[in-house]
């Protein structure tokens, strides 16, 4: 039985109802809705047919909505062949839309949301915040340009940064000339060269430039999610904890739980800050790569996960997992050791992308990852997990409100490896305690009841969870009883079996998990 979860992105590839209950039998456990592609009506209507599938199927499926975040294109570029950056060339960076050449690259800010426009509006544009020596990544990073020198257009008196110079941009900067659309004008060498179709993303470097996330857009999204009932929603491109508060205020309470999308420099420098207000957190390697040098990659990989797993955030590892499979039936090795190799470092959930959102077999996809998370964990050191993790508790300090439930959850998962019990049952009312417990990766089944279906889907991002709903009770022993008495129907344990049970006490709102209790069924 795999712990692991998959998360999987729904696109046109998997959008018929078909594939869709395919790919749940094939053992989906999160469905992504990119809400950087596509109009909000498609994403709710994906929305309920994953609904109707997961229902069909009889398998709970939990919903993240992927808010888009800040993004700045250039200005087309036109389909094949598209330009060819030559490594060592030199290239002017302008704002403005018109088309852009190999000499010169038009920056478009026009798709910025509106905020931007303000943000913005005191300063020519965000090349502005360019410093000699600074890297900007075009399309996939595979085109990677370093920052020469930045010039001012419209300054009288020329050029702000010594040396700088418009090539090509039909504009002059010497003698208060200006560029067509004024603002700053960067000059920059090609450090790898490539070919740019379309309307690549430019990736500014984070920790400078003024590029706010959530944006206007996101938090209009944000709404359309909430009102169709996401349970998760992403943040994209957030640079600090406050980007992550924002969404959270936003989205409400009783709100979806906010995953905090790690691709920035400046994500990995206030990774733990971030970490601890958020309630999950995606290893985003796609940017990520872009925004750190590809080799540092790996590591900020397992110390995120290694971070998440200490605050008891479930953390998901995203992009490229088994890219190859957009268009083949099998993946490579490298591949197949990417995701073995992220279920060893302890990873809650493995994400696809394009591999379910555009690939040749979406069902098949998840299908094979689930079988290489599955021989992975055969291999894992589970109960030397646990046991750092105990050790590590009790000699850091854990923040007093969480206090009781990782004192109780280290119990309850003592308990249960001690007496080599059959099963954990977690009684939750947010899904805290679940999380908590799940943090020590035991051996045995671990069953969560709550009343609340959301904090039931948002368990199926946790490892090693199987979430239920149960009703509300009126007593600890109603709980512990009705839940116990669910595993036995569902034929997780039968008579004999040892079960832990955690929870707290119904009559009190306010109340903590509070209670371990070993029961043997009979
Ligand atoms: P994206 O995020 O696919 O929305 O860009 C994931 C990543 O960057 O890896
Ligand atoms: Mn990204």
């Amino acid at each position: 039985m795999r712990r692991t979860k998959i998360v999987a992105t729904i696109g046109p590839a998997s959008d018929s109802p078909e594939v869709l209950r395919a790919m749940v039998e094939a053992g989906l456990d999160v469905a992504r809705l990119n809400m950087a592609h596509g109009t909000p009506e498609e994403h709710v209507e994906r929305l309920g047919r994953v609904r109707a599938a997961a229902e069909a199927v009889g398998r709970p499926v939990a919903i993240l909505a992927d808010l888009p975040g800040p993004k700045v294109r250039t200005a087309e570029l036109g389909g094949d062949p598209g330009v060819v950056l030559v490594e060592g060339a030199e290239v002017t960076l302008v704002a403005g839309d018109g088309p852009g050449t190999a000499g010169c690259i038009t920056v478009d800010h026009s798709g910025l949301p509106a905020d931007h426009a303000d943000l913005l509006a005191d300063h020519a544009d965000l090349l502005a915040d360019l410093r000699p020596g600074d890297r900007v990544a075009l399309g996939d990073g595979d085109v990677v340009l370093e920052v020469a020198a930045v010039a001012s257009s419209d300054a009288p008196g020329g050029p702000k940064a010594g040396g700088g110079r418009a090539a090509g941009g039909g504009g002059t900067t010497a003698g208060g000339g200006t560029t067509p659309g004024g603002g700053t004008v960067v000059t920059a060498v090609v450090r790898s060269g490539g070919r740019l179709r379309g309307r690549p993303g430019v990736h500014l470097p984070t920790t400078r430039t003024r590029l706010a996330s959530p944006t206007e857009d996101d938090l209009r999204l944000l709404e359309v999610a909430c009102a169709a009932g996401a349970d998760l929603v992403a943040v994209s491109f957030v640079r600090g904890p406050d980007d992550v508060r924002r969404v959270r205020e936003a989205a409400g309470a009783r709100g979806p739980m906010v995953v905090a999308k790690i691709e920035t420099a400046a994500a990995v420098e206030a990774l733990d800050a971030i970490i601890d207000v958020a309630d999950a957190v995606m290893v985003a390697r796609g940017d990520l790569g872009i925004a750190l040098a590809l080799e540092e990659v790996p590591h900020v990989q397992k110390r995120i996960i290694r971070t998440c797993v200490a605050f008891g955030r479930p953390v998901i590892t995203a992009t490229q997992m088994l890219e190859s499979m957009t268009s083949s039936p099998r993946p490579t090795r490298a591949e197949a050791s990417d995701v073995a190799n992220a279920v060893l470092d302890g990873t809650d959930a493995l994400m696809l992308s394009g591999e379910t959102a555009i690939g040749r077999d979406p069902a098949l996809v998840v299908r094979t990852m689930a079988g290489i998370a599955e021989r992975a964990e055969a291999e894992a050191d589970y109960p030397r997990w646990g046991q750092r993790l105990g050790r590590i508790q009790r000699v850091e300090e854990v923040p007093v409100p969480l206090a009781v439930t990782a004192a109780v959850s280290h119990a309850g998962w003592l308990a249960a490896s001690t007496l080599d019990a059959d099963a954990i049952v977690c009684c939750t009312r947010s899904g805290a305690t679940a999380r908590a417990v799940a943090r020590f990766r035991p051996t045995m089944r671990l069953l969560a009841y709550t009343p609340s279906t959301m904090v039931a889907n948002q368990l199926c991002l946790t490892w090693g969870v199987e979430p239920h709903v149960l009703a509300e009770q009126p007593s600890t022993d109603d709980l512990v009883w009705f839940s116990v008495q669910h595993a036995c129907e569902c034929g997780v344990i039968e008579a004999g079996d040892l079960v832990a049970v955690l929870a707290g006490s119904p009559d009190d709102p306010d109340s903590v998990t509070d209670t371990l209790r070993v029961v043997r069924v009979r």
